[in-house]
């Protein structure tokens, strides 16, 4: 059988679109060597372009609202301020705070044998805080729990306890500030 050689002969519509195409990649191209270029020169001048945060050398300074991890208030005599009453127990939603309560002989009676804070399941969602009714657990600006193994995401009371004067100036002063609206 004689072979046939067809000439196809493109619509103008799809030839225009072959060059729209063409076009856009070397358009994508442009942007991407400017952006490239642009970034290049700022590194090389210490001006940077690019907002990226080259962590752990640099950290962010987050604003007093921010809800990192979760962390039990120490009072000045060294002691949690926590009562073990477990309202914020009751409010987690991710069932990720233990606590066994303890009699105490001081003023307040009771105190936390045990305080625990499964950091993997906690969602940073500030239930806890809220349903405080001592101002006892208050949201960090930590956010760096991360661990070798899923039991050193669990954090105890000892881990937990930051002293209330690192907390005032930030989250305390947040959460205070609510008071007077
Ligand atoms: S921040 Fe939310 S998830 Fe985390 S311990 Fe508090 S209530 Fe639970
Ligand atoms: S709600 Fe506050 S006082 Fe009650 S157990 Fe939790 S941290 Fe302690």
């Amino acid at each position: 059988m004689a072979t046939q050689t067809v000439a196809v002969r493109r619509p103008l519509a799809m030839r225009a679109g072959f060059i729209r195409s063409a076009f856009a990649i070397l358009k994508g191209l442009w942007i991407t060597n400017r952006h490239f270029w642009r970034n290049l020169w700022g590194f090389i001048i210490r001006k940077p372009t690019v907002f990226t945060v080259q962590f752990p050398e640099e950290r962010l300074v987050q604003p007093n609202a921010f809800r990192g991890m979760p962390v039990l208030v120490q009072m000045d005599n060294g002691k949690e301020r926590c009562v073990a009453c477990g309202l914020c127990e009751w409010a987690c939603p991710t069932d990720c705070i233990t606590i066994y309560p303890a009699e105490t002989a001081d003023e307040i009676e009771r105190y936390p044998r045990v305080f625990d804070i499964d950091m993997s399941r906690c969602m940073f969602c500030g239930l806890c805080e809220e349903a405080c009714p001592e101002e006892a657990i208050v949201m960090s600006q930590n956010v760096e729990i991360c661990a070798y193994s899923r039991r050193g995401t669990l954090w105890h009371k000892d881990d937990l306890l930051v002293p209330v004067d690192k907390l005032l100036d930030t989250r305390l002063f947040h959460v205070r500030r609510g008071y007077d609206r």
